[in-house]
């Protein structure tokens, strides 16, 4: 009798911090579970500003990464 194969375990996706290009969500704010109820990725994308201000930012960083 053979034993059945084990499974590979399957990982689950680690959320990106929206706020921060290639940083997963640290929880670094309090009483989070990840950027889904994160106060500060509200309050960031709900003022038109500071999403421009972001968009700039994120374009910047994948920019950088681009040229390596
Ligand atoms: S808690 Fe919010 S600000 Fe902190 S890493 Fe996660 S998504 Fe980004």
């Amino acid at each position: 009798m053979t034993t059945p194969r084990a499974r590979p375990k399957r990982s689950r996706p680690e959320a990106k911090c929206p706020l921060r290009p290639d940083e997963i969500c640290n929880l670094c704010q309090l009483d989070v579970t990840g950027p889904h109820d994160c106060g500060l990725v509200y309050l960031v994308m709900s003022d038109p500003d500071q999403r421009v201000e972001w968009g700039e930012r994120r374009a910047t960083a994948a920019e950088a990464r681009r040229l390596g």
